[in-house]
């Protein structure tokens, strides 16, 4: 038997960082949501008692490493699984690109094996196993839209988005998670209106949703890489409607309703940035 799980990408719609905690972690409040943008993963039964990664890509290593491997290892030990599992990567998503590709992964490996081995575990059992392999890990196993708090472990769904187009925009380069939000000084942070993003969410007010996008961690990542804040800059005067970086970037995002107009900056930001992309929302 095989079973093939769809890992869908996110974007923030925001990203708060309220405080640090005194584990090292901060406290954040997160507004995410799915795009068509996806990795695919295909799980097969081994009858020895191993995990096996197989996935071609320079930039993602294929041992205990990798995130699907962490979540599945994580899943035998606590259901006292003795068989093994072939994982397969195809991977589309780019990496340390703020896209949460490596979550989505994990997550997909925890959803997949809850089938291959007819668990019927429920998914918030699921997300909780997820949060101890990556802070968005419990939000990739709902996917969709929702808000996560805490961590990134305490997750409620919201209502989706009003349909539009995305462009993505990415720099040759990868940032960290960790080296951004190593940097951050609690007192000088910006802090996005989460209340108005919820509300034009909830009214399903596009103009309102592109006039609060935000992100605490913008003004980090554009003071070691400017080329990200260029890319913002240029999308925005490219005229999408929301401009905004997603988790610690380095990709940012334009969001705009009419297809022609999306396709336009598409096409203008081709000629700006290495990679560059024109997905729909699924969340
Ligand atoms: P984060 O915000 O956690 O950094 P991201 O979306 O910016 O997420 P990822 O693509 O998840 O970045 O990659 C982050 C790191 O995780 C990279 O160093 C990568 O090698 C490692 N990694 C481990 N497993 C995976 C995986 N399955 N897919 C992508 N990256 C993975």
């Amino acid at each position: 038997m095989t079973i093939l799980e769809k890992a869908p990408a996110k974007i923030n719609l925001s990203l708060n960082v309220l405080s640090k905690r005194d584990d090292d972690y901060h406290d954040v409040e997160m507004i995410m949501t799915s795009i068509d943008l996806a990795d695919r993963i295909e799980l097969e039964r081994l009858q020895d008692d191993r995990i096996e990664i197989s996935l071609e890509s320079r930039y993602v290593p294929n041992d205990e490493r990798n995130l699907a491997y962490k979540a599945a290892k994580a899943f035998k030990t606590k259901y006292g699984i003795t068989e093994g599992v072939h994982i397969t990567i195809d991977k589309n998503i780019p990496v340390s690109a703020g896209l949460g590709g490596g979550s989505t992964d994990a997550a997909a490996v925890l959803r997949g094996l809850n089938k291959l081995w007819s668990k019927d575990i429920p998914l918030n059992e699921l997300a909780e196993l997820g949060s101890s392999i990556g802070a968005d890990v419990a939000y990739c196993v709902y996917g969709n839209t929702a808000i996560a708090r805490g961590f990134g472990e305490k997750i409620e769904k919201l209502s989706s988005p009003p349909p539009c187009w995305i462009i993505l925009a990415k720099p040759d380069i990868g940032v960290s998670s960790r080296t951004i939000f190593s940097q951050i000084n609690v007192e000088e942070l910006f802090h996005p209106d989460t209340a108005a993003i919820l509300e034009a969410l909830e009214d399903k007010n596009f103009s309102k949703l592109c006039n609060h996008i935000g992100n605490s961690l913008e003004p980090i990542t554009f003071a070691m890489h400017p080329e990200v804040q260029h890319i913002k800059e240029a999308m925005t005067h490219a005229g999408a409607a929301g401009v905004l970086m997603s988790g610690s970037g380095p990709t940012v995002y334009g969001l705009v309703e009419q297809q022609s107009k999306a396709t336009r900056i598409y096409n203008g930001m081709r000629g700006f940035c290495e990679e560059v992309y024109l997905v729909r929302l699924i969340g």
